[in-house]
């Protein structure tokens, strides 16, 4: 199937010189039409830059330095979103691809009711939508996300913190794009109403089909709602995996440590382990493979060698820790390559 974002080798900085900082350094994945993707990481590791370069939203200084954005949307030519010109990703933001930034629902313009803000949007991309049909399609649009129409003449202000993220999602729906990019939406609301965004979520992307960038620092959300799952550490990938296969059997030390931070709904109560220490200053990362300070797992050749994103197939007949089917995926560590431990 033909991808309909492709992010090859992609390269984020902000500032020039000698204060560059590298937020993102050669991601590649792909999103395939309807497939939810998450991104997964601690605070400062390029998970919010990815989704802002993808959008073409960096701010400040922010740039991309290099690699492609391959957009493949609805009956026009792919683009790169990298290095196309601004009318072109006008066309294409919004009405193929939107996006839910972190604290978005504290971003609503709060002297507009809901039905304003979001006929606006419809108004700007379909100026021959008159007031009644934009009214229409506002009700429908609320009523989707489990808001009863008659609330579009509440103001921000009026709507519970759970009302206010599903305000923000219609208002990414309203012009059905095929991808919504997520950014830690749920993470101000507490943890039922998480639940209930997330089942709302997941619900809407079954009936309407767009594809979902899912971006958390809490990957044992993302487990349950994502079909691939992306790991982040210090602006790199260092494991590409099916959510289930990485549920049940992270490669990563760092994605292990990131499994074990959060409290687990349902099963056998464990002590949460965590990983040490913090994430490193990107602008200037440690020789070798930049987690190496942190690693239980650390070698010698960790502190001098980079390790590179490679497939690694679990070979035949080695059980996971539960004993399940062998799996394959791109992992980022010395353990796992020709010279490691694990070979
Ligand atoms: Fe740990 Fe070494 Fe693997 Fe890095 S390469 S994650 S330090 S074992």
């Amino acid at each position: 199937m033909t991808a309909l974002l492709e992010v090859r080798d992609l390269d984020v900085s902000y500032g020039h010189g000698e204060d560059t900082l590298h937020a993102v350094r050669g991601a590649s994945f792909s999103l395939r039409r309807g497939e939810i993707v998450g991104v997964a990481g601690e605070s400062g590791c390029g998970k919010s830059t990815l989704a802002f370069a993808i959008a073409r939203l960096l701010r400040g200084s922010g740039h991309v330095e290099g690699g492609e954005i391959l957009w493949s949307g609805r009956d026009r030519e792919p683009i790169d979103l990298a290095t196309a010109d601004d009318e072109s990703v006008r066309r294409v933001r919004w009405s193929d691809i939107s996006i839910v930034m972190q604290s978005a629902m504290n971003a609503m313009n709060p002297v507009l009711s809901l039905r304003s803000q979001i006929g606006d949007v419809i108004k700007a991309h379909d100026p021959a939508a008159g007031r009644r049909e934009r009214g229409r399609r506002v009700g429908e649009l609320l009523e989707m996300v489990g808001i009863p129409s008659a609330r579009g003449r509440a103001f921000p202000h009026e709507l519970s913190g759970g009302m206010r993220q599903r305000a923000m999602i219609a208002l990414a729906l309203a012009l059905s794009p095929q991808l919504v990019i997520l950014d830690e939406p749920t993470t101000a609301l507490d943890v039922v109403m998480q639940r209930q965004v997330l089942s709302e979520l997941k619900r809407l992307q079954a009936d309407l089909g767009f594809a979902v960038l899912f971006i958390t620092h809490d990957l044992s959300l993302l487990v349950e709602i994502a079909d691939r799952i992306l790991v982040m550490y210090a602006g790199t990938v260092v494991e590409r995996a099916d959510a289930l296969d990485l549920y049940r059997a992270p490669f990563h030390p760092y994605s292990r440590g990131l499994l074990t931070s959060f409290p687990k709904v349902t099963g056998v109560r464990a002590e949460l382990t965590g990983i040490p220490g913090t994430p490193p200053d990107l602008r200037g990362l440690p020789d070798g493979c930049p987690f190496h300070p942190r690693c239980a797992s650390a070698m010698d050749e960790c502190k001098r060698e980079t390790p590179a994103l490679v497939p690694r197939r679990r070979p035949d007949g080695e059980a996971t820790p539960d004993g399940e089917a062998t799996q394959s995926r791109d992992v980022a560590c010395l353990l796992y390559q020709p010279t490691g431990r694990a070979q």
